[in-house]
């Protein structure tokens, strides 16, 4: 059975000093589980301090974007180079950073191949518009993310793949409109579909897709119960202990109780 994986987007909350007692709090709360990996994203700045101070059995690290060159005259970005080895996972294509940031397929694109390149989990974040739902257009925006995201990947590298499903128009900073179990389940078996035509078989059953979009504590069981979503990917929720330890607890209830 894959680990399902529970990771928590801070987004730019938190200074040093704060992020440091949410992850205190946070490690209070969980324990080491075999089958729940849990993994937070705190800013870019407070990655190294916390690095220090968590236990990684307990809590791994993820970047929340990374610039996909891997150094040069770039002013103000950060590479995934000088991420390799501080983290594990790095979010990219969050719809905050393909909206606000004007960042597009290619980019994208790019960013997953440098991820792979340096030895990090892309975690892919993919999802439609409240436009393109009601206009039918779900399907297509999501094979053309999934597709040119993964583009320049071999069927091994999209194995360490992550693609979090999160429809924009669910994603508390843009109306945070609750999406039913069963209006995912069929996009998460599209994305898995996808990947499986360009990639096989193997591919598809090893890559992990996750889902994300206004997630807390009374509704992650009822995402983590559909079949093929292997883990979360909670923003607003993760900045409150209790609620995203509650999260992790219930994912590990929920593979406890799994066949
Ligand atoms: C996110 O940041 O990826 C997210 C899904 O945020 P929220 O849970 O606040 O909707």
């Amino acid at each position: 059975m894959k680990r399902v994986l529970i990771i928590g987007n801070w987004k730019m909350n938190l200074n040093v000093h704060e992020a440091s007692i949410l992850v205190k709090r946070i490690s209070d709360l969980i324990q080491v589980h075999r089958e729940v990996e849990v993994a937070i994203a705190p800013s870019m700045l407070t990655l190294q301090p916390i690095s220090q101070q968590i236990d990684t059995r307990k809590i791994s690290l993820a970047a929340q974007n990374a610039y996909y060159k891997d150094e040069g005259a770039y002013t103000g970005e950060v590479s995934f180079n000088m991420l390799r080895n501080l983290v594990k996972y790095v979010i990219v294509g969050h719809s905050e950073r393909r909206i606000y940031f004007h960042e597009d397929l290619e980019v994208i694109r790019d960013k997953v191949t440098a991820a792979i390149r340096n030895d990090i989990s892309p975690v892919l974040c993919v999802g439609e518009s409240h436009q393109e739902k009601t206009e039918g257009e779900t399907k297509r925006v999501i094979h053309d993310q999934v597709t040119t995201a993964l583009s320049n990947l071999t069927a091994e590298d999209v194995e360490k793949v992550v693609i979090a499903y999160e429809p924009v128009w669910a994603i508390s900073t843009f109306g945070g409109e609750l999406a039913k179990p069963s209006v995912v389940k069929p996009i998460i078996d599209l994305i898995r579909y996808n990947v499986k035509e360009l990639y096989g078989e193997k591919a598809a059953a090893s890559l992990r897709i996750i889902y994300g979009g206004s997630v807390d504590d009374q509704t992650a069981p009822g995402y983590l119960e559909i079949e093929g979503v292997n883990g979360l990917l909670p923003g607003s929720a993760s900045l409150n202990y209790h609620k995203f330890s509650e999260i992790v607890n219930s994912a590990y209830r929920l593979t406890h109780k799994k066949p």
